[in-house]
């Protein structure tokens, strides 16, 4: 059974102005010089999507951090799928922690929003992971699943479905997981989602995400099933970026 190819992917939150548009260059310019064996996908804050897809920086896709789970109509300051796609990208970053902490976002929110996403030919990255309170509680395995099956809409397939792990309490801490944490749950996710999708489940990409820098990448990416990775603070620099994305250059 061969693994997907492994995907590397930046959030960039609420950072960026015009004049990180040259990070893209230098992404850009540095897998072109030296290569990367995984792809390569940067999701910038709305108000950069549009200079970033202009560079034509054809190593680095760029997407989106969330849609609305609604094409257009009455949400003043939301952003539809639709209106995403219209700028050419192909994946949008759905109930990410912070939009489920922040926003109140219910896994049937962020179904929504993934059938949204996929409606318009994008594939939806789903993010899911449990609290710290909910890991003490040994019920990691538990929440995971849960929110995995609630949030994977109907029209999901397995192009345009990608599930990222990210405990909450790793996303921006500095702290992960062990290795071992990481393949028991990214065995769980990969179970569910094989009874989803038959052997086709094999072929979904399962990332981590949660403090991945370069010093831990080659660490946190060789554990069985995990196929990526979805990487904020890190990602915000070229340099630090590709440090992460060369770890695939050790991985089999
Ligand atoms: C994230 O927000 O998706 C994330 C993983 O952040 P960081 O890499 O900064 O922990």
């Amino acid at each position: 059974m061969t693994a997907p190819k492994a995907l590397v992917a930046g959030n960039w939150k609420m950072n960026g102005l015009k004049a990180s548009a040259s990070e893209i260059s230098k992404l850009n310019t540095l897998i072109l010089e030296k290569g990367a064996k995984c792809d390569v996908l940067i999701c910038p804050p709305y108000t950069m999507i549009n200079i970033l897809v202009s560079l034509k920086a054809i190593n680095v896709s760029i997407g989106a951090q969330d849609c609305h789970m609604n094409m257009s109509g009455a949400h003043t300051g939301d952003i539809s799928a639709e209106m995403i796609s219209d700028l050419g990208c192909d994946f949008i970053i759905v109930g990410h922690s912070e939009r489920r902490a922040d926003h109140g976002e219910t896994n049937e929110i962020v179904k929504a929003k993934a059938a949204a996403a996929q409606s318009v030919g994008a594939t939806a990255i789903i993010c899911v992971g449990e609290t710290i309170e909910e890991r003490k509680a040994g019920k990691a395995l538990e929440i995971v699943t849960a929110q995995i099956k609630a949030s994977i809409p109907e029209s999901a397939k397995v192009e345009n479905t990608i599930i990222a792990y990210e405990p909450v309490w790793a996303i921006g801490t500095g702290h992960t997981p062990t290795a071992g944490d990481v393949e028991e749950v990214h065995l769980a996710v990969r179970e569910v989602l094989r009874a989803r999708f038959g052997d086709g489940g094999n072929n979904i990409r399962i990332l981590y995400g949660g403090s991945v820098k370069a010093s831990n990448a080659l660490e946190l990416m060789s554990v069985k099933n995990v196929n990526g990775a979805l990487v904020g603070g890190a990602s915000l620099k070229a340099e630090d970026f590709y440090g992460i994305i060369s770890a695939y250059d050790k991985i089999g």
